[in-house]
């Protein structure tokens, strides 16, 4: 940007070309009016020196008429005399005409007045005139000699005399006028400069000013931006490099940290060794207690890591609740050692119990590591491996360091194989739903279905649940496949209804992650309502484990929210986790489904106590008692003296697709069942 603007410097150039145009015309002004005096004074001098020479003239005339009268022999004086006389009229008749310009002059002249000068120069010239006519001495002659002499030629001589003097005033009256003027241009002139400095060339000098004290002060500014946004850049280049919550140098700084220190790696009988750290049950502390809590567990964890560390070490947040840290080690038979007893310090350190919010939080860790040989350059493959490490810890029950060997490579990448298939299966909506009946242990009759997904895979088959389910929770998929699953189970019971099949409820399984995604509960609500469903038609089931959270869980109050909308809720693989009574007291549940692990150990003597203390608790709470697993008539009649309400096993119907299922139920209702010994009958 120019100091001007566009504008302002085309109007700095209009008032300069106005000034330099002023100043032009006074200087022509000025000269023109020099040149005038100059061509004046000539013309006036010239007019003074002829009225001069007429008053001379007008004596030698005189003179020369006088001899007239006795003319010389050898000497024309006649026509001398007429020569000076026709000099004598022609210049008057310059003068006459000169005095024009001499008002003076004019006046002595007053042409027209027989008292005037030119009246008197014409009488004179024409005395001379006669009286040279005459012949010499002729009394005629000799009377206008006379009067020449004596009357005439004194006046004449006398005006002649004045004319001079009136030319001469007149000339001078003129050139004072002209001085005047010439003082009066050259103030003028001075007045106009000083108006053009006034109003040009100070304006001029003003915009200028001000329009360099305006560039310097955006320069000022332009200083000022570039030093914020030196400041922004710094914070920028801080923030791309660091992660905001705990501080620590994020992924990219992480590779080019690595890079750098994998070419240094060895060379002071120092080894680099490469850690991957992921916090165990993090995500369940951030769904319960929430993020807050979250971000506080995470910072305590960076703290932590970097209090088990050296200064020179690295550590980096790589993902949620990942961590990558790089430590030198003493290169040598003892590295392995040395860096397990690191990892370990650190998992132990953040395994201490911290409160939170008045909240006690206990939060594990686990480590997979890997030891850098000194000719190893590729930081991608050196974490990935770390990460397969971790997975074999976290396999080993978690909070362990485990040291990479490259046979772990082989069953992670089976796995990666398999997240990236199941992505693509809920995209194609891959998972089927199969049912599974549940009838009364009274009568037989079919009490209703609980879906269970199947994945129709293209290549492996149909999978079950065990082949996926687990991968699901942990890659966050598994709502997303219950909700398939839940809708094309919906689907299955319009159509069984509407071909005259008896089912009164469908079982629904949802997932912790489902229960805690805040549209599950009305989106279920919508999808029942959409197919001319009723709430009652559905059950929600939830493992017992989904429950053992916390107060403020969301899937708490989703479930709720599904029991307040008339949903029926039951606690699945009852006796396999450790809710409250008090909770499931708080529930308004309707069932609840004892545990097929349970069910199949009924011959033993413990689980017969343990399902009849169950069936004791849930009648107390008025809830229906579900019994899975039944496979065998002996179970079945077991449990029914138990007490039970409901069976489902494989002793009744195996989960079958819609299809096979419409045909389990033709069958059902036409013969006894082996497993019950009952025949159901309408
Ligand atoms: P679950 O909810 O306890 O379902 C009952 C499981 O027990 C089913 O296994 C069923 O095939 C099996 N089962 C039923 N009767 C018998 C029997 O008499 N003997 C034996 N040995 N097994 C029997 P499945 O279909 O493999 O499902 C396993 C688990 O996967 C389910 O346990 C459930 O927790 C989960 N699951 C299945 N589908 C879904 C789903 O769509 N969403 C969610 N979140 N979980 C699902
Ligand atoms: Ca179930
Ligand atoms: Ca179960």
């Amino acid at each position: 940007m120019g100091i001007f603007n566009r504008g302002t410097a085309d109007q700095l150039w209009q008032r300069y070309v106005l000034a330099l145009g002023i100043l032009v015309v006074l200087l022509v002004g000025g000269h023109m009016l020099h040149l005038r005096v100059l061509q004046d004074g000539a013309n006036d001098a010239e007019t003074i020196d002829l009225s001069g020479r007429q008053r001379m003239l007008s004596q030698r005339i005189a003179g020369l008429a006088q001899t007239l009268k006795e003319p010389s022999e050898n000497l024309n004086y006649e026509a001398a005399l007429l020569d000076a006389l026709q000099v004598f009229e022609a210049s008057h008749a310059d003068l006459l005409a000169r005095s024009e310009d001499f008002p003076s002059a004019k006046a002595v002249y007053a042409v027209g007045e027989d008292w005037g000068l030119d009246a008197q120069v014409q009488a004179f010239v024409r005395d001379v005139h006669n009286a040279a006519s005459y012949p010499a001495a002729a009394p005629e002659q000799l009377v206008l000699l006379h009067r020449i002499e004596v009357a005439a030629f004194k006046p004449l001589l006398s005006n002649l005399d004045k004319a001079v003097k009136a030319f001469a005033y007149d000339a001078e009256h003129r050139l004072e006028g002209l001085e005047r003027m010439q003082l009066l241009a050259l103030l003028l002139a001075l007045g106009l400069l000083v108006l053009e400095g006034a109003f040009i060339f100070y304006p001029a000098h003003r915009s200028v000013v001000l329009a360099l004290k305006a560039a310097q002060e955006r320069f000022v500014q332009l200083e000022r931006r570039n030093d914020d946004l030196q400041k922004m850049s710094e914070r920028l280049e801080y923030s791309a490099h660091h992660d905001q919550l705990t501080g620590l140098a994020n992924r990219k700084k992480l590779h080019s940290e690595l890079h750098h220190r994998l070419k240094q790696n060895g060379q002071t009988g120092q080894q680099l060794c490469v850690m991957h750290v992921d916090l165990d049950r993090f995500k369940e502390i951030n769904d319960t207690l929430g993020h807050g809590v979250g971000d506080i567990v995470l910072m305590r964890a960076a703290e932590s890591m970097k209090s088990r560390t050296r200064k020179g070490d690295l550590v980096a947040r790589v993902g949620g609740d990942e961590f990558v840290i790089a430590v030198s080690v003493s290169a040598g038979p003892g590295a392995k050692e040395q860096a397990t007893r690191i990892a370990e310090s650190i998992i132990a350190r953040i395994r201490e119990p911290m409160l939170i919010e008045g909240n006690e939080c206990t939060v594990g860790a686990s480590i997979g590591f890997v030891l850098v040989s000194s000719d190893d350059q590729d930081s991608d493959r050196l974490i990935a491996d770390a990460d397969i490490a971790l997975y074999e810890a976290k396999g080993k029950g978690r909070g362990v360091a485990v040291a990479f060997e490259p046979k772990m490579r082989n069953g992670i990448e089976r796995r990666y194989a398999l997240i990236g298939d199941l992505e693509r299966a809920i995209e194609n909506n891959e998972f089927v739903p199969f049912f599974q009946p549940k009838v009364a242990f009274s009568n037989g009759r079919v009490q209703g279905l609980e879906v269970l997904s199947r994945w129709q895979h293209a290549k492996r088959g149909l999978l079950l649940p065990g082949d996926f389910i687990d991968l699901a929770e942990e890659t966050g998929l598994i709502d997303r496949i219950d909700w398939q699953v839940a809708l094309a189970g919906l689907d299955a019971l319009v159509d069984f209804r509407a071909q005259g099949f008896d089912v009164p409820t469908l079982a629904v399984n949802a997932s912790a992650a489902s229960l805690r995604n805040g549209d599950y509960v009305a989106d279920m609500k919508l999808a029942v309502a959409m197919r001319g469903l009723a709430p009652q038609d559905v059950r929600i089931e939830v493992v017992e484990s989904t429950l053992i959270s916390g107060e403020n869980d969301r899937a708490l109050s989703a479930l709720k929210d599904f029991a307040a909308s008339g949903f029926k809720i039951d606690i699945d693989d009852f006796g396999t986790g450790y809710a409250s009574l008090s909770m499931l007291s708080r529930l308004h549940l309707s069932g609840l489904k004892i545990d097929r692990e349970l069910v199949s150990g009924l011959e033993r003597s413990k689980p017969m106590q343990i399902i009849e203390a169950i069936v004791g608790l849930a009648k107390g709470m008025n809830l229906e008692v579900i019994a899975e697993g039944v496979e065998s008539p002996k179970q079945f009649a077991a449990l029914q003296a138990a007490g039970c309400d409901t069976a489902q096993g494989f002793g009744i119907g195996h989960p079958m697709s819609a299809k096979d299922t419409k045909l389990w139920f033709e069958s059902y209702s036409s013969q006894p069942n082996k497993v019950t010994g009952l025949k159901v009958v309408g």
